[in-house]
């Protein structure tokens, strides 16, 4: 009996419409855990080197971790993995919600879907049951009224997993979209599911999950439950959820601001958390098992419309609210009502936009070649360019291949603000004097993302924490202090790169942890009272060490060149000083950011061109993958 697993791996080939099932190897279990290590031992053996994301032969992976639907804290992630079509590299996002939980009540750790469906469709899985359906009923329709389709035409009681018409048509970005408000939404996982023409997955689980020691699981689990509710932050941050951090990233000065020109936004209470509960919310909303719900579902008005929408969270807040400069909390959720009912990411949607305006007023872009004059703080702008680019119409069908792309055909020295790293987009947050959080989206193995190391706590020890202090001095902002950075802010990032992610492995909610300070032993000993297996926090941690050098040794399989040069930030960001705010005056040269990829690259035991050697790779029991990089050319030193 394998604990805390299903111990099984469910398989569909769309092309043949093969269903198998097969257990899950001992040695993927073992180094690997599940969620997040799963997803990239999938992808490192089974995809075939070389081929574009859309080839029916790219994998498409959801995977659930040893900790998914059992009774504690946040148990409902779910993680999905392929070949990006944004980066051409290893992709990988999380979700919440309770499609993960009720894949694995169904019997299934693992999905893996290769080939490509004749027509439109949509996977059923009920427990043992599993069929390809047609889906042309749903095919075009968005990904929130598919899944509310679904559910009248299956049952409430299914976990229903959606694209909307970005997945369809292949936008870069597209995301994955559950719950009514949940995406995986980075990476293009969702055009990689349109590309195997499948519009939803439908998933009813009705097993039980076999637990080494049930008793006291669930006696664990209680009390686990209880210590989150005991913690200081309980009730502070759950109220406002991500959006609660707003005014702290704008008060210290790296608040993305005018695609990213700048990094202090005035209007920034008309868009934080308080205007969320003030103007828009109905009621809270989490997912599985979490006792701090931080989705807040609400109704926002606008010249346009109305829109019922979870959220924004804070990402969604940054990128239109600061980048597009949407100037109330209204606007910023009815285009995050429109990101999710056309299925693409908030984030990279909210970057392609602001580039595209910057164009605009720069003379690289016209009139004739938009459509229409485009500007800031414009909701109709952003409703416009979403719509073109989801229809792939006009400027959109440039844009939906995202920032890099679109810049590396516009050119006029539109790269150098087309804000990416190995062409994902930027998140929230401003990086010009946060040294170590720079070096951590450089690094980041998906691309420019903050949830594999967000480190601006170490970068801003010393800067403003009282936002009323800022207000009440007029919009007079004091310079921030230059943020230190020395060697040791390298294996800083490093070691959030093992913390943050392995939440993604075990299939669980790291804001628990991150947030309110939920301690790393609880997990522990619930890997041990769920598996049976002992495994220390650091014992884990390694683990995630493993996957971290098996995620890039992916890329270096994949991308033709990629190294080192994959790794810096745009130009803006090394030769652009910041305009105004409490970061005026301070960029990153270039010899500063070699400097950071140099100490980064010694300590993980990478060669100087950012890819691990030999002796990392077989210190961390990954030989195999040193021997087939070496056999597919691929220089290992
Ligand atoms: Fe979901 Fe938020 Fe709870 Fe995490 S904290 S499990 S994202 S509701």
């Amino acid at each position: 009996m394998r604990y805390g697993y299903q111990d099984k791996l469910l398989r569909v080939d769309l092309s043949t419409g093969g269903i198998s099932t097969e257990p899950l190897a001992d040695e993927m279990v073992d180094k690997f855990i599940g969620g997040r290590g799963f997803v990239a031992k999938l992808l490192f053996d089974e995809l075939p080197r070389g081929i574009d994301a859309y080839d029916e032969k790219n994998l498409f992976i959801a995977a659930t971790g040893p900790l998914s639907g059992h009774f504690l804290p946040a148990s409902g992630k779910t993680h999905f993995g392929a070949k990006s079509p944004a980066t051409g590299g290893y992709a990988d996002s999380n979700m919440g919600g309770h499609f993960g939980p009720a894949l694995k009540y169904a019997g299934y750790d693992l999905l893996v879907l290769t080939g490509k469906a004749a027509e439109p469709s949509y996977l059923f899985i009920d427990d043992d049951q599993v069929e390809i359906r047609p889906a042309k009923a749903y095919w075009g329709q968005g990904a929130l009224i598919a899944e509310k389709n679904l559910k009248t035409d299956l049952g409430e009681d299914l976990q229903i997993m959606t694209i909307g018409p970005a997945g369809e048509r292949l936008v870069r970005y597209a995301c994955l979209s559950h719950d009514f408000g949940r995406q995986a939404g980075r990476s293009g996982v969702g055009a990689v599911l349109g590309s195997k023409n499948i519009k939803a997955i439908a998933v009813r689980g009705t097993k039980s999950l076999p637990v080494h020691d049930i008793d006291n699981a669930y006696a664990k689990g209680v009390d686990a439950f209880k210590k989150v509710a005991a913690k200081p932050g309980y009730t502070e941050w759950t109220p406002e959820g991500t959006a609660g951090i707003t005014n702290w990233v704008n008060e210290v000065g790296v608040f993305p601001t005018r695609n990213f020109k700048t990094s202090f936004s005035d209007h920034y209470e008309a868009i934080n958390g308080n205007a969320i509960l003030k103007k828009l919310k109905i009621t809270d909303k989490g997912c599985y098992c979490c006792p701090t719900p931080c989705g807040k579902y609400g109704l926002a008005k606008t010249k346009l419309g109305d829109a019922y929408v979870e959220g924004p969270e804070y990402e969604t807040i940054a990128l239109f609210g600061g980048n597009c400069e949407l100037k109330t909390i209204e606007e910023v959720a009815y285009a995050n009502y429109l990101c999710d009912e056309l299925g693409i990411d908030t984030i990279s949607a909210g970057a392609v936009i602001s580039w595209t305006i910057e164009c605009f007023e720069k003379g690289m872009l016209s009139e004739g070649d938009i459509g229409r004059p485009v500007k800031f703080a414009d909701l109709e702008t952003v409703d416009y360019l979403l719509r073109k680019i989801v229809n792939r119409e006009g400027i959109g069908d440039l844009l939906a291949e995202g920032v890099k792309k679109a810049a590396g055909k516009v050119g006029q020295g539109s790269e150098d603000f087309a804000i990416h790293v190995k062409g994902l987009e930027w998140t929230g947050y401003e990086c010009r004097n946060a040294p170590s959080m720079m070096l951590a989206y450089m690094t980041a193995d998906i691309g420019a993302h903050h949830a594999r190391a967000w480190v601006l706590g170490h970068d801003m020890a010393g800067a403003w924490t009282n936002v009323n202090e800022l207000v009440q001095s007029g919009g007079t902002v004091e310079r921030q202090p230059p943020a230190q950075v020395t060697a040791d802010s390298a294996r800083y990032v490093i070691d959030s790169q093992h913390t943050r992610p392995l939440f993604d492995a075990l299939g669980v909610c790291r804001l628990q942890l991150m947030e309110l300070g939920f301690e790393v032993e609880n997990y522990a000993e619930l890997i041990y009272l769920i598996t049976g297996k002992k495994r220390s926090w650091k014992e884990m941690l390694g683990v995630s060490e493993r996957i971290w050098n098996l995620t890039r040794s992916i890329s270096a399989r994949e991308i033709k060149g990629f190294g080192r040069s994959w790794d810096f930030p745009p130009e803006r960001f090394s030769t652009e000083p910041i305009p105004s705010g409490p970061n005026e005056g301070y960029f990153i040269p270039k010899q500063k950011l070699e400097q950071l990829l140099d100490w980064y690259y010694a300590a993980r035991g990478w060669d100087a061109n950012g890819i691990p050697t030999r002796e990392t790779l077989v210190r961390l029991g990954l030989e195999d993958v040193a021997d087939a990089l070496s056999v597919e050319g691929v220089q290992i030193n």
